[in-house]
């Protein structure tokens, strides 16, 4: 029997994002419409809009894929978006900032406001699945290793373009200081390798 005031759950449209952040708060089975469900509601509304911005170095891959928008907060319809820059000193942190609010503002949000997620610090470690798929596709050879593991890092990198392992490192920097420009010589393609940062 339906109580009343106590509108019945609407259906989630599953998450496409793992953040955990968000994940947490959609397992919360919502039987009493409490504001805790509708900010996540809200908030897998703005990892969708996110999910648009794309890296201004590497087209096609987006600041989600990277992994480093690291939090959403909805607070009386104030919107903090916690994202950490790449690497200190990254040029593009601001223009992705830019990017973020822009988007936003599209969407229709306002009152956003970003601040820097500096701990724990990003890694590549964050550079989700699919991003490591996104960045093969366009020719860039995802990280291979862990940083956090510290094993095999940047060594015997596979090619993007023809998976042979028989592969040289050309430049320590390729067309951005947080990768390095190798070569395969087998198809003898120049590739970018996004290293372990
Ligand atoms: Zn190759």
């Amino acid at each position: 029997m339906r109580k009343f005031g106590k509108p019945s759950p609407k259906p989630l449209a599953p998450s496409r994002f793992n953040q955990e952040d968000l994940t947490g708060q959609l397992l919360v089975t919502d039987l009493q419409g409490d504001l805790k469900y509708q900010a996540s509601y809200e908030k897998e509304a703005i990892w969708q809009v996110l999910s648009q911005v794309q890296d201004p170095e590497i087209p096609s891959v987006s600041i989600l894929d990277l992994g480093i928008v690291r939090h959403i907060s909805v607070h009386m319809r104030q919107i903090t978006l916690a994202v950490s820059p790449t690497y200190s000193g990254c040029p593009a942190t601001d223009l992705i900032n830019d990017l973020i609010m822009e988007a936003m503002e599209g969407a229709g949000y306002q009152n956003v406001n970003i601040k820097q997620a500096l701990s724990p610090a990003w890694s590549s470690d964050f550079i989700t699945q699919e991003g490591r798929e996104k960045l093969k596709a366009v020719g860039i050879a995802p990280p291979k290793g862990m940083v956090s593991k510290a094993s095999l890092i940047d060594r015997d990198i596979p090619c993007p373009h023809c998976e042979s392992q028989d592969t040289r490192l050309l430049s320590e920097f390729g067309s951005t200081a947080c990768k390095a420009l190798y070569q395969c010589n087998d198809c003898r393609e120049a590739f970018d390798y996004f290293k372990c940062i």
